[in-house]
């Protein structure tokens, strides 16, 4: 069996399909393994080239290693990660929306208060304080779900060990941990790396870091030199 590195996230880049691992025989009867895109442009076939299994892992694995390795570049990463994170916690819309309803349940309770002071208790009242009570009881008890799901943030420290430790790993561990995606071009391959911050249950809205680390005349063969292009971006 042969083990395709990047299985489930090479993703073609001209028409979004995943791109799945076949094998061919050279003319010299060497069994030679490609990632190939099955996927369609309107009623035409993708017009994907093959990519050759053992070019294409090389290079993400090589690329990933080479350029995390470099402290620049780790902690520029790591820092616009932080920062996402800071954004993140700040817009969080439930915690607004609960933080909201608290206020308003606080001045109705403090309105029956007066009242109460100024002689007006019935009934009535006794019944809608009892009900304020408890909802501000449960709205309380949501704050501290809402807040305990954010407040778990992530130091620079912790962000550096989590892609260090990752890039000590064997190969396909350290694929597995960093890299969400692959977008594959003819000339030109963009790595999609996951973060250890969990934003969302969604997969689809996680963070991602895209860096575009290779662009070259031509994929097809590994020796051909390709050049380095690491451009992070943060993507929701
Ligand atoms: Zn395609």
């Amino acid at each position: 069996m042969t083990r395709y590195l990047l299985k489930n996230k090479v993703i073609c880049g001209y028409c979004g399909s995943m791109m799945t691992g076949v094998s061919g025989t050279s003319k010299t009867g060497a069994v030679m393994y490609y990632y190939r895109c099955k996927g369609k442009i309107g009623v035409e076939p993708c017009h994907k080239k093959l990519m050759r299994k053992d070019y294409l892992d090389k290079i993400v694995l090589d690329s990933i290693v080479s350029e995390l390795s470099k402290p620049k570049v780790m902690s520029g990463m790591v820092d616009k990660i932080l920062k996402m994170q800071d954004e993140l916690i700040k817009s969080n819309p439930n915690l607004t929306i609960l933080q909201k309803q608290k206020h308003n349940v606080e001045r109705s309770l403090n309105n029956i208060m007066k009242g109460i002071e100024m002689g007006i208790m019935n009934n009535t009242t006794n019944k809608r304080m009892q009900e304020l009570e408890t909802q501000l009881n449960e709205i309380d008890r949501q704050l501290i779900i809402e807040r305990s799901k954010t407040s778990v943030k992530l130091t620079k420290d912790e962000l550096c060990e989590f892609y260090e430790s990752a890039l000590r790993m064997e190969a396909q561990l350290l694929i597995d941990i960093l890299v969400k995606k692959v977008v594959l071009y003819d000339d030109k391959i963009e790595i999609y790396f996951n973060t250890p911050i969990n934003v969302s249950p969604d997969e689809q809205s996680g963070l991602l870091i895209c860096a575009r680390t290779v662009r070259a005349k031509n994929l097809f063969s590994y020796k051909c030199p390709y050049e380095l292009q690491l451009l992070i971006e943060m993507k929701i």
